[in-house]
């Protein structure tokens, strides 16, 4: 490619608004553009990177089995509907109408039109399990975008959906998922922890993991332990159940209560009201050593089995969130044992709730030997909940805590039954029942990786880009466009390398060094090799972008160092 023909300029002065370098830089190198708050074109320069991130993704997406296919982005309100999110999902959503009156939504994700073609697609275990995917553009109105290509309106995801006959079946999907997300970022070049988290706005009975990129500028605080490989996002563990009042024990209930008090049971309830998606996942209440209680969340149904599992018995009762509303006042679900009548859970609920909410930070409320996010979830994310940077992990107690800040660039999902349930997605097993697919969900946030990157890689000059997906591979920067010698050196270059597939970016522009050279740096192409004076004598000027010595070196050796 020649520069003289690229469509990008690097841009002298950046736009007020640029906060973060990644944006500064992207928009000063010339990869992206913006259009609207949160909305960006991408120039050549950004789309070669982009176009390399998705290869990376695509070939571990199959790689791992997972097949591609391309869903719409306008997609029927009904099936939101249908699947109650269209009433919680908020103004996130942007909603539009046809010339019909219709009502239709703008996909920010799409587990509701995936579950519904797999529904009509496969009806027996013969043809599952299967995980689906598509590289697509999303669409989100958040309320604060910002950041360039961190948080955009529109922006490129990868979303993959998984479909399985049992929850066995689901973990290995969910973990050849969690192999996939390691080899893509790796190959990415981002740093990067897998942390522990919580389902969010998303729903859901299982684990779920977040890929963070390690940055400053990162919106998450992930702990993570000096010695074991516990790692998880403070935000989500602090945000899953705030702190209730000491409470009396009753009606035989152990009291393990140690956290100070800090809220009441009504701010509690407040805020649960105004933030439903953040509600209190699972916390168990143990009651002479045994698992007595469980509070799950409450805008979706628990897994029944898969509860009496957890709890290792078949005296659990469920009671979802409405019973539990109307019997506690408080909007969670609760699970008991069976004998706990209503009526007892609503004598109970407050001192049981406090209880249970507080000892959410102890590590004896929690069920023993349940392995959090494989097993039914219990909160291993809540035990870290008031932790401060250099404590002792809770979980190794041999090494200490650390805090970084990061980017959630993947997250994934054991989703369970919500969508099958609530679309109808049923398969018919081999002993000829009917029963719900259980699924897993897994995005990826493509463009947010470009942006990701550039903020992990950057100096005072411009933008570092790994090999892997930088826009060229070569930077050939011949001195002087006037001068034959230096010239017919540089083209020469150019064809031996872009006929061994380098890409090769040659700035035949009619520039003075200095600016060349100041672009070069902006853009951040691995490879940069100058062609001046010494041309003459067959020699060039090589330099690493990441380490920026300059070395003079014979075309030949140049050639060796690249190929
Ligand atoms: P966040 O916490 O940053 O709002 P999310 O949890 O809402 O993200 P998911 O629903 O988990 O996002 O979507 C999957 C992936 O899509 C995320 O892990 C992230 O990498 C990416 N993503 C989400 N929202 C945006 C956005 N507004 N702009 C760019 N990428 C995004
Ligand atoms: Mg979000
Ligand atoms: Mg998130
Ligand atoms: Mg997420």
């Amino acid at each position: 490619m020649r520069q003289s023909s690229l469509l990008s300029s690097t841009l002298r002065e950046i736009p007020s608004d640029a906060e973060a370098a990644s944006h500064q830089y992207m928009l000063k190198a010339g990869f992206i553009r913006q259009l609207a708050a949160g909305i960006y074109s991408y120039l050549p320069l950004g789309l070669r990177v982009l176009r390399k991130v998705e290869k990376i993704i695509r070939e571990e997406m199959d790689k791992s089995g997972a097949q591609e296919l391309f869903m719409p982005v306008m997609q029927p309100a009904e099936l939101w509907k249908e699947s109650g999110r269209y009433a919680v999902y908020g103004p996130e959503l942007i909603r539009l109408k046809d010339r019909h009156d219709r009502e239709f939504a703008l996909g920010p994700t799409h587990e509701e039109v995936i579950t519904t073609l797999v529904k009509n697609e496969i009806n027996s275990y013969r043809r599952l399990p299967v995980t689906l995917y598509q590289i697509q553009t999303k669409f989100r109105d958040e309320r604060r975008p910002r950041f360039g290509l961190l948080r955009g309106r529109e922006f490129l995801m990868k979303d993959a959906y998984s479909f399985d006959t049992s929850w066995e079946g689901l973990h290995q999907s969910y973990l050849a998922m969690f192999d996939a997300y390691t080899r893509i970022f790796d190959r990415c070049g981002l740093r990067y922890s897998a942390v522990e988290a919580d389902p969010g706005a998303i729903g859901g009975e299982g684990g779920t993991h977040e890929f963070m990129a390690l940055a400053q500028i990162g919106e998450d605080t992930i702990v993570s332990c000096t010695h074991c490989r516990y790692a998880a996002n403070l935000e989500k563990a602090r945000s899953i159940a705030a702190q209730a009042p000491r409470s009396s024990a009753r009606n035989g209930m152990k009291e393990k209560v140690h956290t100070p008090d800090t809220r009441t049971i009504e701010q509690l309830t407040k805020l649960l009201k105004r933030e439903p998606q953040e509600m209190i996942k699972t916390l168990i209440y143990m009651a002479d050593d045994k698992p007595v209680a469980v509070l799950v969340r409450g805008d979706h149904e628990v897994n029944e089995l898969k509860l009496k599992h957890a709890l290792g018995a078949e005296n659990v009762a469920l009671a979802d969130a409405k019973t539990t509303v109307e019997a506690t006042g408080a909007p969670v679900g609760f699970a008991g044992p069976i004998g706990l009548e209503i009526p007892v859970l609503a004598d109970l609920a407050v001192g049981e709730m406090q209880a249970a909410v507080t000892g959410a930070n102890e590590a004896d409320y929690h069920f023993a030997g349940v392995v959090p996010g494989k097993d039914f979830a219990i909160e291993q994310t809540a035990d870290i909940r008031n932790a401060a940077e250099g404590e002792a992990c809770p979980h190794c107690e041999e090494g200490t805590l650390r805090f970084d800040r990061g980017i959630e660039v993947g997250h994934i999902f054991k989703l369970g039954k919500k969508y099958s349930e609530a679309l109808g997605a049923r398969f018919t097993d081999h002993e000829g029942k009917d029963q719900h697919m259980i699924m897993g969900c897994y995005g990826i946030g493509v463009s947010r990786i470009l942006s990701a990157i550039a903020e992990q890689r950057h100096d005072d000059r411009g933008l570092v880009w790994p090999l892997s997906i930088a826009p060229f591979h070569v930077h050939l920067v011949p001195v002087s466009i006037k001068d034959e010698t230096q010239m017919r050196l540089a083209e020469e270059l150019y064809d031996l390398l872009t006929r061994q597939d380098i890409e090769v970016l040659l700035d035949d522009r009619d520039e003075r060094l200095g600016v060349k050279l100041n672009d070069s740096e902006l853009i951040g192409i691995p490879v940069r090799v100058v062609v001046g004076k010494l041309a003459a004598s067959g020699e060039v000027e090589y330099t690493e972008r990441e380490h920026g010595d300059k070395q003079v070196v014979s075309k030949d050796s140049a050639l060796s160092r690249i190929v």
